[in-house]
């Protein structure tokens, strides 16, 4: 038995033989041509058939996976339409008279490399695109049919790298998993196989030989690995677990499409947080309504020195788009307190959490704030983003928030750069917040409750203090009545609240929550379809009667 680490991009556990794929070897001819315009010709009619080809995909896709995830092939069909690509294909057939395969191998090989250059993540994934779309007219110049799993047996399918077209391509009654020993976690075929849910690694040291064609093999989603030839022992051990996965999901997939409303009718929005662009699969997965929380530090966090407004645009532009018109509410930045970034700089404080964090430090420095706000800015021209910030006490804040979104806006529309229209939403979450929650709900579009830090304002206790755990009680009657003035404020002034601390998840309070007219519950992706439980099966009316409950 052999194991080998990769990182996972959708957690499960399959199990079946490996089929290791290969691609369609293109092994091109460099010949010399003497009617260079009939080469050209030859190109143009290959590039007119490849766009036919990633049309059929598109549609294909379109039904197999989403728009979002579909906008791929129209990236592909676009990029065979780039002047640059074409002008470079032409130049070589025309200045060195060679054929029409070599020429397109030669400028997807060298515009690979450039892509892979770059700085910017996104950017280089679109490395393996351009490889995707050369080797598609190479097959077309060459008159072969692309290639793919031919096994007639569901299989894990094993590669070095996948693309996209690839992925989509295949069927997927006979795809178990996917393994790579290449490929990003930013790659559209890492988007497709989450929202596809297949369990699937990338980055996995193994050999492609065959040492492990047609072996029998085990990947294990949660521990991001793959065992090859796998002892009995290992066998039973994850098909135990396979099986145990197999039954929860079983029982949590009849909640699945179902609406979140109670059966006396009270509907609520069951959405999910999120730290990462990898969360996205657990959302999907779980079928939440929506991103309620996306911790948006973590991308600087993830850092050695403040992300590019594109880095961001691109992270924000890829949530909204694969969330496909469901609503993404992404928070500004809450760096601070136990969420340090060295490049910040920040002096060492005597009280960090009662400190220099999140919107303090926005306000403060204006150029951090702007970069992200315009990346936010213009991602929701994509999707339905609403912005959210982070640990306001006062009106004044929120009033230089909006000051600084209108010079945001005013620069856009000068650069005649596209955004939306977000709504803008604050997170409550100072004692001092929830007293002026009145004024408050005038001036924003919702309110979004963050019971952790909440709780460690209202009773004086740090969250971060293991020895304190005992006294950090999300329960105390002065958070509960928190919650309900909150709510209270909210409606009169006709914008919705939320919860999207630690306690929304909480099963011991759903019921209290719907009680009080909480709107919208933010939990951790894991926690969507067994809250939804609680919520199809209760009657708030009944439960108010029979409680007590106000
Ligand atoms: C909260 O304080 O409840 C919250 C959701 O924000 P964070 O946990 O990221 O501080
Ligand atoms: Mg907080």
């Amino acid at each position: 038995m052999n194991k080998y680490n990769g990182k996972s991009v959708f957690k499960g556990i399959a199990i079946g033989k490996i089929s290791v794929y290969k691609k369609g070897e293109q092994l091109v001819k460099r010949t010399r041509i003497e009617d260079t315009q009939a080469e050209i010709k030859r190109y143009k009619d290959a590039v007119s058939e490849a766009t036919r080809q990633l049309q059929d995909l598109y549609d294909k896709a379109l039904k197999e996976v989403g728009e979002a995830n579909a906008a791929i092939f129209e990236i592909h069909q676009m990029m065979l339409e780039d002047d640059g690509y074409e002008e470079s294909v032409v130049n070589i057939i025309e200045s060195q008279n060679m054929n029409a395969e070599y020429a397109v191998a030669t400028t997807g090989d060298n515009f690979s490399q450039m892509f892979a250059a770059m700085d910017d993540e996104y950017m280089r994934g679109r490395a393996a695109d351009v490889k995707d779309i050369s080797e598609r007219l190479i097959t077309i110049l060459s008159g072969k049919s692309q290639s793919g799993v031919s096994a007639d047996e569901p299989v894990i399918v094993v590669a070095l790298d996948l693309a996209p077209s690839e992925t989509v391509q295949m069927d997927k009654e006979k795809v178990l998993s996917f393994v790579t020993v290449e490929g990003s976690l930013n790659s559209h075929t890492a988007i497709l196989a989450r929202t596809m849910s297949i369990p699937s690694l990338i980055g996995t040291n193994m050999p492609l030989d065959d040492t492990v064609d047609g072996k029998l093999g085990i990947v294990d989603g949660e521990n991001g690995c793959i065992y090859v030839d796998p002892d009995e022992e290992t066998i039973k051990i994850m098909t135990k677990k396979k099986e145990e996965d197999d039954n929860k999901k079983l029982l949590l997939q009849k909640l699945k499409g179902k609406e979140n409303v109670t059966l006396d009718g009270q509907k609520v929005k069951l959405y999910a947080n999120i730290g990462n662009i990898k969360d996205l699969a657990l959302v999907l997965q779980n079928d939440a309504s929506g991103i309620g929380l996306f911790r948006s530090e973590f991308i600087y966090l993830d850092k050695d020195d403040y992300p590019t407004e594109e880095e961001q645009f691109t992270i924000y532009k890829t949530v909204v788009e694969t969330m496909a018109g469901k609503q993404v509410i992404i928070r500004t930045l809450d760096i601070g307190a136990d969420k340090q970034c060295d490049y910040f700089n920040m002096d060492k404080e005597a009280n960090p959490a009662l400190g220099y964090r999140a919107i303090r430090i926005c306000l403060t420095r204006p150029e951090v704030f702007k970069t992200q706000l315009r990346a936010l800015f213009r991602a929701s021209a994509f999707g339905n983003l609403a912005i959210m910030y982070p640990m306001i006490t006062s009106t004044w804040e929120v009033e230089e928030i909006k000051r600084i979104e209108q010079e945001v806006k005013d620069e856009l529309t000068k650069e005649n750069i596209p955004f939306g229209n977000p709504q803008s939403g604050i997170m409550i979450e100072t004692p001092a917040a929830v007293i002026i929650s009145r004024a408050l709900a005038k001036m924003v579009d919702f309110f979004s409750i963050g019971t952790n830090d909440l709780t460690q304002y209202t009773l004086a206790i740090d969250r971060q203090n293991p020895k304190l755990d005992k006294f950090y009680d999300a329960h105390h009657p002065a958070i509960l009545e928190m919650i309900r003035m909150v709510v209270e404020n909210a409606h009169k002034e006709g914008i919705w609240a939320g919860i999207c601390g630690e306690l929304g998840a909480d099963t011991e309070l759903t019921r209290d929550f719907l009680a009080m007219g909480v709107d919208e519950l933010s939990v951790s992706p894991g926690s969507v379809l067994p809250i939804r439980k609680i919520i199809v099966e209760t009657d708030v009316k009944e439960y108010i009667k029979n409680s007590g409950a106000k």
